[in-house]
């Protein structure tokens, strides 16, 4: 039976990897909802490709431009803002939503398709970042399958085919270490968004591969996988594999440790997510092994990514606490972007709005939103001040946030105590 798509996210890195599977098996699957942000060249290209029912762009003006350049050959109705996400992501003809929208403004209409009864594939990890236990409860009371894109968390599910989930030990989540993977915390001061964004191994959207270079990326994983495999945060481990060739690996009781292995491109997950349990025969370049070198695995120093120890401690917390973690870097990452703050100032945004909100227990998904919008607030303010001290050194003129006793994350470089 053909699989009819809605692909929220369609123009980004994920979304556009997405429409290359869709256009090479036609039979399978049909297109009949995409919604994107503001570039509006490529939706255009892409509704003349897969000529779709619904679209929806994120906001009035661009959404009119698009509505005019389409003209007549197109028939379709063009939405915008929350509410067209919400309307690609709950069309009655979609029966799957691709979730690859990026960041927190994912959520709403990750939920409201939960919500419709649509089966989803999730790129976008901070729908469950922010909301997993109340994600998690929809998805068992309306049915619906969540099949993880996230290739660490895609490789999990597969290991986890190999035996039965009582058995389970831990989940081993791998991380390339990204591009500043052999420096020091206190040597990154000078970075530009340039370096930040060359990432080694995978090519991806912006705030992700600065969410990997500070490992922030491996922080929010953790508390996806918490919620995805109901598995306590203590039971995931984090290994730096800097060849991303293990996506990720399960041990079993008896200590047999099974990988999923393959090469860095997303089409593979992608695929398996829209095929499972079925297999695609892809025309990718296949995982030589042989020529592929040494395969590296360490531990992360805590020290260097200390906003990876912070989102364990997040997560354990739970709570409103992660949506905040989550508001705070993306706030962080887009003042970064913008040169206001330092790469090391990331993860202290992060760790000095965590460290000012109480977290509270939420019952509904406003609760949620209300934690974001909060947390976004508090690490503006932050980023604000950090901007007009960005002449001072780390952990001297600025004092070191106060973290909670529990998260114990010490946020000074070695030497600078
Ligand atoms: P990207 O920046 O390349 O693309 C983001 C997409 O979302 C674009 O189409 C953009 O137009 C759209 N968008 C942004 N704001 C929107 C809004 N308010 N309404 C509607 N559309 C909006 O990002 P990406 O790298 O493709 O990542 C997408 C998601 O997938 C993220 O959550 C990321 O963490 C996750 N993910 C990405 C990769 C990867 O390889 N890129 C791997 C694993 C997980
Ligand atoms: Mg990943």
């Amino acid at each position: 039976m053909i699989k009819k798509i809605s692909l929220l996210g369609s123009t980004g890195s994920i979304g556009c990897n997405v429409l290359k599977i869709v256009r090479r098996f036609p039979g399978r699957f049909q297109v009949v909802g995409l919604a994107a942000g503001s570039n509006i060249t490529l939706l255009r290209d892409q509704v003349e490709a897969f000529n779709p029912q619904i679209i929806s762009v994120a906001d009035e003006e661009p959404a009119r431009q698009l509505s005019k350049s389409l003209g007549r050959q197109w028939r379709g109705k063009i939405a915008w803002g929350r509410q067209g996400n919400i309307e690609v992501a709950t069309h009655q003809e979609a029966d799957t939503v691709v979730s690859a929208i990026v960041g927190g403004a994912g959520l709403i209409p990750t939920y409201a398709a939960i919500e419709a009864g649509k089966n989803i594939a999730l790129a976008n990890k901070e729908t469950l970042v922010m909301a997993g236990d109340l994600v998690m409860k929809a998805v068992k009371r309306h049915k619906v399958e969540l099949l993880p894109i996230d290739s660490e968390h895609n490789a999990v599910f597969q290991a986890l085919a190999a035996g039965r989930r009582d058995d389970v030990n831990k989940i081993i989540l791998t991380a390339s270490g990204g591009p500043f993977r052999q420096q020091k915390l206190a040597d990154l001061w000078q970075i530009t968004p340039e370096q930040a964004l060359a990432h080694p191994n995978w090519s991806m959207g912006r705030k992700i591969s600065i969410d990997s270079a500070t490992m922030i990326n491996k922080g929010l994983e953790i508390i996806e996988a918490k919620w995805l495999f109901d598995i306590p945060v203590e039971d995931i481990e984090v290994l730096i594999h800097p060849q991303s060739i293990v996506h990720s690996m399960v041990e079993f009781r008896d200590g047999s440790v099974i990988a999923q292995m393959g090469i860095p491109d997303m089409q593979t997950a992608i695929a398996y997510a829209l095929s499972y349990p079925e297999r695609l025969k892809t025309v990718l370049p296949r995982l030589n092994l042989g020529r592929c070198g040494d395969l590296q695995f360490s531990t992360p120093d805590f020290a260097n990514f200390p906003g990876l120890k912070l989102a364990y401690q997040v997560c354990k917390k739970g709570g409103t606490l992660p949506a905040i973690f989550n508001a705070a870097n993306e706030i962080a990452v887009e003042a970064f972007l913008a040169e206001k703050i330092r790469f090391p100032e990331i993860s202290l945004v992060v760790a000095e709005t965590v460290s000012r909100l109480m977290s509270r227990e939420p019952t509904d998904i406003k609760m949620i939103l209300e934690a974001d919008l909060a947390g976004r607030v508090q690490a503006e303010s932050i980023v604000t001040a950090f901007a007009m001290k960005k002449s001072l050194k780390w952990g001297k003129e600025i004092a070191c946030p106060e973290i909670p006793p529990a998260a114990g994350v010490d946020l000074a470089p070695t030497g600078e105590k």
